[in-house]
């Protein structure tokens, strides 16, 4: 993690100590408590059965399912892609808690560009109530959108003047570079006279996008219609804010941060293709709906939804074309964890017509007719002509790519059954191709890997390291009891010794990271049972894993010490070394008397 030395260690220890990692989580999990913890459906990989447990008072999330664990500062990192230092700040804005920086810091590239932004979705709000929009509100007004909506999603209005956001920016204190970067403003190609950079939307009706949280990161803007335009370049119909530090348009969807709130309750998310789709529907009531930004929706942009919901329905026209984009559509639902859903319109319907013309209750039903879209994708590769048989080998093994991303067992097995049976197939056929690259393959190896490491001693090292990671005393009575080089586990031992080394103030989250996928399930299974227990249990328990270690027979002892010594001179380690030295001194000691 590559801090930069910008935040002060000690801000972050207190952020991230005064922070409420159950509040953050909530955000996009919805827990339950369980126990002293909370447990939820994990944001980071697609699951019927929540794997994913939050211990506020240990300050960590753990996935039983997929393995992603770390504090509150991971999980906004993952969850906004954010840097770590972005992280940071966000978790402090969230609390009210100052962030001190070392002097010689820059500022980060992110609240700039959103300041700018933010300023300028505030010029164009206006614009759209004063004089200047006059054409523009008649236009939202022919397509049926009333005041508070427009006001909902923030719709504006960029005059044509040129440079007038550019003036207006200026006026507000923003530095112009800000304003480039983010996309607001470009610099003219000949330096002339007047001013140096323009407006990058003219004469357009603005909408802008904004992040899950709600930060203003970018603006659509539509032409209007009868506008001036050249017949010989004509310009889009749609324009989008250049992509920035904080705009990664493959990754966001317009009217996500509106949506948000609708999507948990009606644990359903509609996509839509445009920006007045998003508006209408939200006005009419249905306002689970988000859009992607212009173009086709992407793998990125489902993991985002998926966070809010496993249910997402993606409205195509009932034409042979729209079947078609439908059927395109599911491997990139597949790949994103998700299954999918098509609504078909009738024809030459979108949402926005279809609302307006028909209600809310009338699209509701459309909605509710919605049909898997493996079913469209299973379909539209057997074709008119399943019986051709060049065609149906292409289709399976277009099948068997597919398949390939498909995690979930049952789902999988679903797959291929229903495409076998449509292509004409062998079902096992399918299913063998298609088995996923990295699926769990139990070879006899493994198999006595995992029973070796289930024997008592390798149950004491776990318990012994699980009650360290939980409470710094029972480290220094570790160390006092020199037991650790006796550990026979590698991997314990090399959590043990990291806790000893660190003397119980280490990173607790970059301990457990750093152990193997296993052994990091069961150590936080420990922790989050253990959150209960009473301290004279856990000195009890202490104490006799302490003894069953202090039991083992000293050649078993002395060859880990040895192999300890090894160890710490190979890295470098002087003082792990000089530890081990020590012990080996003790036990030769005591086997003599
Ligand atoms: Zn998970």
């Amino acid at each position: 993690m590559a801090v930069g030395g910008r935040i002060r260690d000690d801000a972050i220890r207190a952020i991230r100590e005064r922070a409420s990692l159950v509040e953050v989580a909530s955000d996009v999990v919805a827990l339950r408590r369980r126990g002293s913890s909370f447990v939820g459906l994990c944001p980071f990989h697609a699951e019927k059965t929540p794997s994913f447990n939050v211990s506020e008072d240990r300050g960590f999330f753990h996935c039983f399912g997929c393995g992603e664990h770390g504090d509150v500062f991971s999980f906004v990192m993952k969850v906004e892609s954010l840097p770590f230092p972005d992280a940071v700040r966000r978790v402090a804005e969230r609390f009210g808690l100052p962030v001190p920086e070392e002097s010689d810091g820059a500022r980060p590239r992110g609240e700039p560009l959103v300041a700018a932004n933010t300023a300028a979705a505030a010029f164009f709000q206006a614009e759209l109530a004063g004089s200047a929009g006059a054409r523009a509100r008649a236009y939202l007004g022919e397509r049926g959108v009333d005041d508070e909506t427009a006001r909902r999603f923030g719709v504006g209005y960029a005059p044509g003047a040129g440079d007038a956001l550019a003036r207006h920016l200026r006026a507000r204190g923003i530095p112009v570079e800000d304003a480039i970067v983010a996309g607001l403003l470009l610099r003219r190609d000949r330096p002339g006279p007047g001013s140096p950079v323009y407006d990058r939307f003219r004469d357009r009706l603005i909408f802008p996008i904004a992040d899950p949280s709600g930060r203003v990161v970018a603006f659509g803007g539509r032409l209007l219609p009868g506008a001036a335009v050249n017949p010989e370049n004509p310009p889009p119909k749609y324009l989008n804010s250049a992509e920035s530090p904080v705009f990664r348009k493959g990754h966001m969807l317009y009217g996500l941060a509106q949506a948000r709130d609708a999507i948990r309750k009606r644990e359903r998310a509609i996509v839509v293709e445009g920006y007045m789709d998003v508006v209408a529907l939200a006005q009419a009531g249905v306002a689970e709906a988000v859009a992607p930004l212009g173009t086709a929706l992407t793998v990125d942009q489902l993991r985002v939804l998926r966070r809010f919901t496993d249910r997402v329905i993606a409205c195509f026209d009932g034409d042979p074309a729209g079947r078609r984009a439908a059927a395109r559509s599911f491997p990139v639902f597949v790949e994103a964890g998700l299954w999918g859903q098509g609504a078909f319109l009738p024809a030459g319907d979108d949402p926005d017509t279809y609302v307006r013309a028909h209600g809310a209750p009338a699209f509701d039903a459309v909605v509710a007719a919605a049909v898997p879209l493996v079913d469209a994708y299973v379909t539209e590769l057997a074709g008119s002509r399943a019986d051709a048989v060049a065609r149906r080998a292409d289709a399976a093994r277009e099948v068997a790519r597919v398949l390939k991303k498909v995690r979930n067992p049952f789902e999988h097995d679903v797959l291929a059954h229903l495409a076998a049976e449509r292509l004409g197939v062998r079902e096992e056929l399918l299913g063998r191709e298609g088995r996923p690259d990295d699926a769990p393959a139990a070879t006899p190896e493994s198999r006595a890997r995992d029973g070796a490491m289930r024997t008592p001693a390798d149950a004491t090292e776990a318990s012994l390291v699980a009650l360290m990671a939980a409470d710094p005393d029972a480290v220094a009575e570790v160390r006092r009891a020199g037991v650790v080089a006796a550990f026979q586990h590698p991997e314990w031992r090399r959590a043990a010794e990291a806790l000893v080394a660190a003397g119980g103030a280490g990173d607790r989250t970059a301990l457990v990271q750093s152990l193997p996928r296993e052994l990091r399930d069961r150590l936080v299974a420990r922790l989050l049972s253990d959150d209960g227990a009473e301290r004279a249990d856990r000195e009890r328990a202490l104490v006799d894993c302490i003894a069953a270690i202090q039991r083992r027979p000293a050649g078993d002892a002395k060859r880990r010490i040895r192999e300890a010594i090894r160890a710490a001179e190979a890295c470098g380690d002087e003082a792990a070394a000089t530890a081990a030295r020590r012990e080996w001194l003790e036990l030769t000691e005591k086997a003599r008397t």
